[in-house]
């Protein structure tokens, strides 16, 4: 009996393709960009989603969203829609939102905010969000639909979380959300960030490197390019401090086969505009450094690190640094290997795609993070070419299809 529901959504899926394309298009063009990325926030697409769920029959939908006066709804969606199954047990598939914005526009070979086929493969989209995070969210309202569609109650029940914000920080997403709701995943539930991946599905996040941004200010002082002695060149000593990042990164050596790669990262990024004429030395100096750490590390360490650093500097060329937090996000407790949610996951992705998966740990930093940091063990893992932000971003319809029918498969336990 069960089997024979799985067959049938798992068919039903396949014949989705018309419905990727709809919900991609819709939810391009209404775009869904944070107000701390200039936008007017994500309520429209919320709607529209809400709208086209409630289509089908599908009306136990909770809200749970965050004020903010900053956009013309005053608040920031976030919602929770479930479909019931046999057992207690919930599968939750979340998707963000929010998108970023489309960039250098010239660098596009379309509009961005109209999805649009490939001219030589039908099966490519383009359009800013296709990839991140809107696959996540198409996956999770095919999958809805079709239980619905067909009376298919499956072992598990299908949880989707949407929540905005995802993009810049998500204070008024997953974070509002976990606080108001604090226990709306239950323990024996899994939990699926469909985020990040690979174009072969093989890759299963379950780690993250802790996150530190740091803002680094040198005052020395500004003067004739001809009488350099007369100052002190800011710029000459913020380069001492680069170069120094290497240096620091030799210290906190250890090595984790988890990670690609497998080291702690400390990357000097963005620098601010100096003075606008070649013949003046600077007398200050703003740049950003990039830390990934590995949970072996604390990010104080490192802070301390780079404050000793800049201490050395400060003293070889009599110029004062400070060295700042400018964002942080501490490693939480890996999900385990032999957790509920990844070994269904490798299951199905065996069943669906004939692959093994392995499990890794990433740089980056996804909402994963905050189930974590509840102590709830939640896995990230997509079918994407790996494009999310750039120009051009692209998604194959295919994927789509394939990733919901991986979820689908879940959510039966045979
Ligand atoms: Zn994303």
């Amino acid at each position: 009996m069960s089997l024979e529901q799985k067959k049938m959504v798992l068919e039903a899926l396949s014949a989705g393709s018309e419905r990727v394309f709809e919900l991609q298009s819709s939810m391009t063009a209404l775009r869904g960009l944070g107000p701390d990325n200039g936008g007017d926030g994500e309520q429209n697409k919320a709607d529209y989603l809400e709208k086209w769920l409630r289509g089908f029959g599908i009306d136990d939908i909770q809200h749970v969203d965050a004020p903010d006066a900053r956009v013309p709804s005053e608040k920031r969606p976030n919602f929770i829609v479930r479909i019931p199954g046999r057992t207690e047990r919930t599968l939750w598939i979340l998707g963000h939102l929010d998108v970023v914005p489309a960039g250098e526009l010239s660098l596009w070979h379309t509009d961005p905010w109209t999805v649009t086929r490939d001219a030589k493969d039908e099966d490519i989209i383009y359009g800013r969000g296709v990839e991140d995070n809107q696959q996540a969210v198409v996956c999770g309202c095919l999958l809805a639909a079709a239980l619905k569609e067909h009376n298919i109650v499956p072992d598990l029940g299908l949880g989707l979380i949407f929540v905005s914000d995802e993009e810049t920080g998500n204070a008024y997403g997953i974070q509002h959300l976990l606080r108001e709701k604090p226990s709306f995943v239950a323990p024996g539930d899994l939990v699926l960030v469909p985020d990040s991946g690979s174009s072969d599905g093989c890759f299963i996040e379950i780690a993250e490197k802790g996150i530190l941004w740091l803002r680094v200010d040198i005052e020395g002082c500004q003067c004739h390019a001809s009488r350099p002695d007369e100052g002190k060149n800011a710029l000459t000593a913020a380069a001492a401090m680069i170069l120094g990042a290497a240096e620091v990164e030799k210290r906190f050596d250890a090595r984790n086969p988890l990670f690609a790669p497998d080291r702690s990262t400390f990357t000097p990024t963005r620098h601010e505009a100096n003075v606008p004429n070649v013949n003046t030395i600077p007398g200050k100096e703003v740049f950003y450094i990039d830390c990934r750490v590995l949970p072996c590390y604390t990010l104080d360490e490192v802070l301390e690190a780079f404050r000793a650093l800049g201490r050395d500097v400060e003293e070889r060329y009599g110029v004062s640094v400070r060295v700042e937090k400018f964002m942080s996000e501490p490693a939480a407790e890996p999900t385990s290997e032999d957790s509920a949610v990844v070994t269904s996951l490798k299951k199905a992705v065996r069943e669906v795609l004939g692959r093994e998966c392995r499990c890794g740990g990433i740089g980056g930093s996804t909402v994963a993070v905050n189930f974590r940091e509840h102590g709830i063990p939640a896995a990230v893992w997509a079918l994407i070419f790996e494009n999310c932000h750039s120009p051009n971003e692209a998604a194959r319809i295919s994927f789509a299809i394939k990733e919901a029918q991986v979820f689908a498969s879940m959510l039966f336990t045979d």
